[in-house]
C-alpha cells in the first residue's frame, strides 16, 4: 500500500509547496517610530499599515495613546476600513494605541479594528518591583473588548490570508537576548522568572521575491524570526526585513554575527525602523553590501512598496 500512495502524496506536496499562495501587492507605512519626515510626530514606538492583496493590517498601534491617530490624520490615511491589528509583544510602546483606534474608528465602522491577533503569553501577569502589575495589557484587555474588539491568540504559525503569516511565538535557537532586565513573569505561588517575551511575533508575507518580515520589536531576535519563517512558511530568500529589531545596543560582534546571518537568508532590503538603532541600520547596511536605496532608517509617513522599494521618509534618504 505505501508503495502505491507514497509517489502520489509526495507529489501533491511538491504541488502544494508550489502553489504556495503569494502576495503579488505589498505597501508598508510607518504610522509610529522615532524619525519623522514632513508630517506626523515621532516617538519611542512603533506602528505600520500593512495592505497587502487588499487586506488592510495594522501592525502594533504607538506608544502614546493618540500618536497613530493623529499621524494618520496628517498623512491622510484612513484606518476605518482596517479591520485587523497584530500585536507584537505586551509592551506600551507597541500597545497603547489601541483602544484609542478602535474607539475612534468604530464610530464610524463597527468592524474597525475590531480584531486584534495576539501571540500567546501576552496576557502573563507580570511584576518589576513597583506597581500591583507591569503587564499594560491586563487593562488593555478588559478596555479594547468593553469597546467591542475580540482577541484572537496565537500559540503556533498560522496562514491570517492568502500568503499573509504570523509567526506566533518564535523558538529562540540562538542567544540573541535583547530585553532589559528586571521584569518578571509570574507563575504563581510567589514564583517569578525573566520575562523573555515568549508572546512576541512577526508578519510575513509571501512573494514572488521572496519573503518580506515585519517586525515590531524583534525580542524573539531577528535571526531567531527569520530562520523559524523560513523553516516553517517557505524556505525562501528574505526580500525585506521592515520594523523594528531591537539591536540599537547590540555590540560589534552581535552586528558583524547578525550581518553574516542575513546575508546569508539573502536579505536585498532593510528598513530599521524604532528600536533597531541608527548605528545598527548603517553598519547592517555596509556589512550585508547594501546601499542607500535597499538599507535605511524608516521615518513616519515613510515605507516599503513591494513594486518601488523604499521609501525611507524625506528625512532618512
Ligand atoms: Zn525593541
Ligand atoms: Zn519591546
Amino acid at each position: 500500500m505505501f508503495s502505491r500512495t507514497a509517489p502520489i502524496l509526495l507529489l501533491l506536496t511538491a504541488a502544494a509547496c508550489a502553489a504556495a499562495d503569494k502576495v503579488s501587492s505589498l505597501d508598508v507605512r510607518l504610522l509610529s517610530t522615532m524619525l519623522t519626515s514632513n508630517e506626523g510626530y515621532g516617538e519611542w514606538g512603533f506602528a505600520a499599515l500593512v495592505v497587502a492583496d487588499g487586506h488592510r493590517i495594522l501592525f502594533d498601534t504607538g506608544a502614546h495613546p493618540d500618536t497613530v491617530l493623529n499621524n494618520a490624520r496628517d498623512l491622510h490615511i484612513d484606518l476605518s476600513n482596517v479591520p485587523d491589528v497584530i500585536l507584537s509583544h505586551h509592551h506600551l510602546d507597541y500597545t497603547a494605541g489601541l483602544v484609542t483606534l478602535r474607539r475612534e474608528y468604530a464610530k464610524s465602522n463597527p468592524a474597525a479594528l475590531a480584531r486584534a491577533h495576539v501571540g500567546a503569553g501576552i496576557f502573563l501577569s507580570r511584576t518589576d518591583g513597583g506597581a500591583p502589575e507591569a503587564n499594560p495589557m491586563i487593562a488593555t484587555k478588559r478596555d479594547y473588548e468593553s469597546a467591542g474588539g475580540t482577541f484572537i491568540e496565537y500559540t503556533q504559525t498560522r496562514e491570517l490570508f492568502p500568503g499573509i503569516w504570523l509567526t506566533g511565538p518564535v523558538p529562540r535557537k540562538y542567544p540573541e537576548k535583547n530585553w532589559s532586565p528586571g521584569r518578571m513573569l509570574r507563575l504563581g505561588d510567589g514564583k517569578t522568572t525573566e520575562d523573555n517575551l515568549p508572546e512576541d511575533q512577526s508578519l510575513v508575507i509571501v512573494t514572488d521575491k521572496g519573503l518580506v518580515v515585519i517586525s515590531g520589536c524583534g525580542h524573539s531576535g531577528i535571526v531567531n524570526t527569520m530562520e523559524y519563517a523560513r523553516a516553517k512558511i517557505a524556505p525562501a530568500p528574505i526580500y525585506a526585513a521592515l520594523g523594528g529589531f531591537h539591536l540599537y545596543q547590540a555590540s560589534d560582534d552581535t552586528l558583524a554575527w547578525t550581518a553574516a546571518k542575513l546575508k546569508e537568508f539573502g536579505l536585498q532590503n532593510l528598513l530599521g525602523a524604532h528600536c533597531t538603532g541608527i548605528e545598527a541600520v548603517y553598519r547592517l547596511r555596509q556589512l550585508t553590501g547594501l546601499d542607500r536605496k535597499t538599507a535605511a532608517v524608516g521615518a513616519v509617513g515613510g515605507g516599503f512598496n513591494l513594486a518601488t522599494g523604499l521609501d525611507p521618509g524625506s528625512i532618512a534618504r
